[in-house]
């Protein structure tokens, strides 16, 4: 892990699934590419919507307050890219107070289902 990536103080990140682990490696060499520290704020832990993929360790949220408006959609951008290399199923939503990374692993599964099928 970059020496630019930090954890909020409280974040829970037991139970946080393998496929999100590569995701904190990816996205804070994104930040550190834009001078920038790459902070995690919620991983297991904190209020999400009541389907979120946060409950089951799929999704992280990076602290984005730091950045100007430029750096949040180059960030944006740039992770989308790069995850989209690692896998389809990864999404990348740039919110209002945080960049939230989820993979969709509902979408995962129908996926590998259809392709028993045929
Ligand atoms: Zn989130």
């Amino acid at each position: 892990m970059s020496k630019q990536f930090r954890v909020k103080y409280g974040v829970n990140q037991v139970g946080l699934q393998l496929k999100m682990r590569k995701v904190k490696a990816i996205i804070s060499n994104i930040y550190y590419d834009h001078g920038k520290y790459c902070i995690l704020t919620s991983a297991l832990d904190g209020i999400h919507g009541i389907d979120s993929y946060h409950y089951h360790g799929y999704a992280l949220d990076f602290r984005t307050y730091h950045l100007t408006g430029k750096q949040k959609i180059s960030i944006y951008k740039k992770s989308k890219y790069e995850l989209s290399k690692v896998s389809a199923f990864y999404d990348v939503v740039l919110c209002r107070n945080c960049l939230h990374v989820e993979f969709d692993i509902d979408r995962s599964k129908k996926f590998s289902q259809l392709n028993k099928v045929r």
